[in-house]
């Protein structure tokens, strides 16, 4: 039988793709780097498809797509809100402080990373002060720390951008990136 001769339905094999949205179990989130499991599949406005999602994602989309999640809501689906469960990340860069203290050191806030997790960088750090990072959650618990020598600091930022993932820059400290700290 040639191409020509079939109809769509049979060349797609199925019905035609509709977003398939509720409860999931034993599905991993489809969230980029997450390692949790999903329990909610929604509505994915960028491709016409659906993903599934864990309980933070889902957090982050009900944010992100606040129309597509009243939607959802109207739905006879089992109420998404019951399922976005927010643990200790942090959704949007707002939510994030821009100074906090560590040990008694003043810490400036450079990104949101992709894991909900916020990195911050010391604020005064003296010629030959060795400049410190930290990654903390929402309740301001330090989650990974390191230090480094002044020069190093860019390359502790690119490092964190290509594999953390930076979901939101701090608007500051992304210039400084662009700019001032090219010349150190
Ligand atoms: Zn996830």
């Amino acid at each position: 039988m040639s191409r020509s001769d079939r109809g769509p339905w049979e060349i797609s094999g199925g019905a035609p793709l509709e977003p398939d949205i509720g409860p999931v179990d034993d599905v991993d989130c489809g969230s980029g780097h997450c390692d949790r499991d999903a329990v909610y599949r929604v509505a994915w406005p960028n491709f016409g498809g659906d993903e599934a999602l864990c309980e933070w994602h889902l957090c982050r989309f009900r944010h992100q797509h606040t129309e597509i999640w009243d939607q959802m809501r109207a739905l006879d689906a089992p109420n998404p809100d019951t399922f976005a469960v927010r643990g200790q990340r942090f959704i949007s860069l707002d939510e994030v402080p821009e100074e906090i203290a560590v040990d008694d050191d003043r810490m400036r806030r450079v990104a949101l990373g992709d894991d909900g997790l916020a990195l911050f960088e010391s604020a005064d750090v003296g010629p030959g002060d060795p400049v410190r990072f930290v990654t903390v959650d929402r309740r301001l618990d330090v989650d990974g720390s390191i230090e480094v020598a002044r020069g190093k600091a860019g390359s502790v930022v690119a490092w964190y951008r290509d594999h953390e993932g930076v979901y939101e820059w701090d608007p500051e400290a992304k210039a400084a990136l662009h700019g001032g700290e090219s010349a150190r």
